[in-house]
């Protein structure tokens, strides 16, 4: 690919030389589980969101899953999911034992449907998990307003550093996961992701749940598993968060230079900013017509667009047993059949991005349009 949908080598060539003295102090010390790196860490990002405490475990799938059992959710609950995300955003529910209610997307912004979300309130409701889709925040404060007692569990992989109001993703609930999966804002290099919350209590038990269920070496009053972030990791994420804001303000003028070049294009459905928001641009997702076709003629000249999700979670195998069929959620579909995303990452080039525009172009062009 000329020029692929994500290239993570700028990145890590800002910050190699840190890296590799990092890891060879872990090395050097052996600390692998659990080094002083990882408190430090967990400390810093903690500060970046804004929030008192960050628990760093194994991946965001497994973050998902802490926070829900974290808050008690299990047997006879339900959480409101949007329809319109990563499969993630339901297993670590569906994983607790509780009962995902999926719910349709704005079809705007694609972020969860805030009218969807009241008319799916019932009492057995505990949690909803607005998911800050593609780099932007939802409006978790239009939700707090119909909610009531019923928990926000934030989906914050995608949105670190995003703002919704001055107000940092990931301290917007009463808990957060995040994903420090390579390719998000700020990655590590292997699987890992963190627990976002302002509770100290609520902290305190994750940290136990990802630690075999364990306060006290030991000691097991409660079923947990293994899922911590290891020191290597931490070492990777710290020298990438020293860097974040600045990353984030790279792929901000990216996706504004796409949005000067591709304003006038009328083939094109532009991403569209909710108001109130700060977008760090995890994605750069517009809307064109024959999408499929469109992909596939860019893949080819060398541009690696994608799509961010073809086939929506309702109508995924995994999820089968709910019942759902096409037509439950139409925004959600609808953007499934349109959605491209261009490559978006701290380092593209104006020149990348003018060759993505060019490719994209042609490629519409030959359909008539
Ligand atoms: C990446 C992602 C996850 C899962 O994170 P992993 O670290 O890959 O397990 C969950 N939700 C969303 C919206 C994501 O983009």
């Amino acid at each position: 690919m000329r020029v692929p949908l994500v290239d993570l080598g700028w990145q890590h060539a800002q910050i190699a030389d840190e890296v590799m003295a990092g890891l060879e102090d872990v090395m050097g010390a052996t600390a692998f589980i659990q080094g002083p790196q990882v408190a430090r860490f967990e400390q810093d990002f903690a500060e970046f969101c804004d929030v008192a405490h960050c628990v760093g475990v194994s991946s965001g799938t497994d973050a998902l899953e802490m926070a829900v059992r974290g808050l008690g959710i299990g047997a006879g609950d339900v959480v409101i999911v949007p329809a319109n995300s990563f499969i993630a955003s339901t297993l670590g529910v569906i994983r607790a034992g509780a009962q995902v209610r999926l719910v349709d997307c704005d079809p705007d912004n694609y972020l969860i449907d805030v009218d969807a979300v009241g008319r799916a309130l019932t009492p057995d409701v505990r949690a909803v998990m607005p998911v800050h889709l593609f780099g932007q925040a939802a409006p978790v404060e239009q939700l707090s307003a119909i909610i009531g007692d019923v928990f926000i569990i934030e989906d914050a992989a995608q949105s670190q550093g995003a703002l919704r109001h001055g107000r940092t993703a990931g301290s917007l609930g009463t808990v957060a996961a995040t994903s420090f999966y390579p390719g998000k804002n700020i990655g590590a290099y292997g699987d890992a992701g963190a627990v976002l919350t302002d509770d100290d209590g609520l902290a305190r038990h994750i940290r136990n749940l990802g630690n075999w269920g364990s306060p006290q070496k030991y000691h097991h009053p409660v079923v947990g598993f293994n899922s911590r972030l290891d020191t290597m990791q931490a070492v990777v994420l710290s020298a990438k968060l020293a860097r974040l804001a600045e990353w984030n303000k790279l792929r901000q003028q990216a996706a504004d230079r796409y949005t000067e070049m591709l304003r006038d294009d009328e083939n094109v459905v532009l991403p569209k900013v909710l108001a109130g928001n700060e977008h760090v641009w995890h994605l750069y997702v517009i809307r064109v017509p024959e999408r499929d076709r469109v992909m596939t003629a860019m893949n080819v000249e060398g541009v690696g667009a994608g799509v961010h999700y073809p086939i929506p979670m309702h109508l995924q195998g995994a999820l089968s047993f709910m019942g759902h069929r096409e037509g439950d959620f139409p925004a959600t579909e609808a953007a499934a059949r349109e959605m491209l995303s261009l490559p978006i990452y701290p380092g593209i080039t104006a020149d990348q991005q003018e060759e993505v525009v060019e490719v994209l172009r042609r490629a519409l062009g030959s359909n008539g349009g």
